[in-house]
């Protein structure tokens, strides 16, 4: 894996300065601003509905906000204004997303599902881009199943599919939308394995999660959303254990 070791220097490598969002007349992110570092493993939690979703999505820009800016990488992109499409490719191709659902294409096979994005979105010739895949396959455990559809995968495959495809683009950051949420909690786990390995070997990551454990044990922070803002944020040890927002203390004793 190419990714650089986590360092304590470490530069920005994501900065969201003031991001508004409304649906119609409602108000989904209100004011929310949030850095993190390169190599830094961020675990979002929050109520249902907090605006998690809505925030990792105005990260890349698949959901664009009404005002604020979006730094990734040291490129800017202030959505008030027009910015170009090279600025928003640019900026989608240095930050890969995992959903929870995986979305793959149920008919190519799992190895042509991971190299056809490097193929059309870095221009990867077949081969470069399916001896790529084969070696992420093989870093997510599932070379095996190269040659099969998703259709005979299990969830659990499927999602570490799903992460060797965005891999496969060769992101600066990862971006994780409860990635293990419509999983079985046995098979979730291979997919917190693969994540937790990604984690230690320096990915800058961001991780919207139910998993209290994993944020607990992998997060360098932690960030609490509710009712479209960032309540709380710090170290995962000192929120869990000393939340101070009543938010958040109301919000942990229902899932912990
Ligand atoms: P979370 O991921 O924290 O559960 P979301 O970001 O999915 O929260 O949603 C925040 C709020 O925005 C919710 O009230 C949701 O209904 C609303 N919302 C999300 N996406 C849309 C949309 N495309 N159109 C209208 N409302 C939306
Ligand atoms: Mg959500």
């Amino acid at each position: 894996m190419n990714v650089a070791p986590r360092r304590e220097n470490a530069g920005t490598a994501i900065h969201c300065d003031r991001v508004d969002k409304s649906f119609g007349a409602h108000k989904v992110l209100d004011q929310v601003s949030l850095s993190v570092r390169e190599g830094e493993v961020v675990a979002m939690i929050g109520p249902s509905g907090a605006g998690k979703s809505t925030f990792l999505r105005c990260i890349n820009l698949l959901e664009r906000p009404d005002s604020g800016t979006i730094t990734v990488e040291g490129h800017t992109i202030d959505v008030g204004s027009d910015f170009s499409k090279k600025d928003l490719a640019a900026l989608r191709r240095s930050v890969g997303m995992v959903f929870q659902s995986f979305n793959l294409f149920p008919h190519l096979t799992v190895l042509r599902n991971v190299a056809l994005p490097q193929m059309r979105v870095l221009l990867r010739s077949k081969g470069e881009a399916e001896e790529r895949a084969m070696a992420l396959l093989e870093r997510v455990g599932l070379q095996d199943k190269a040659g099969q559809y998703p259709a005979r995968c299990s969830g659990g495959q499927q999602q570490r599919v799903a992460i060797a495809r965005a891999l496969a683009l060769d992101p600066n950051v990862m971006l994780f939308d409860e990635p293990t949420s419509a999983l079985d909690p046995e098979v979730g786990l291979e997919v917190l394995a693969v994540m937790r390995e990604l984690a230690g070997e320096g990915m800058t990551m961001v991780v919207v999660t139910h998993e209290m454990q994993f944020a607990r044990d992998v997060s360098d922070t932690l960030v609490v959303m509710a009712d479209g803002g960032i309540i709380e944020q710090g170290d995962p040890q000192a929120v869990f254990t000393d939340p101070q927002h009543e938010r958040t203390r109301r919000f942990l004793r229902a899932v912990v």
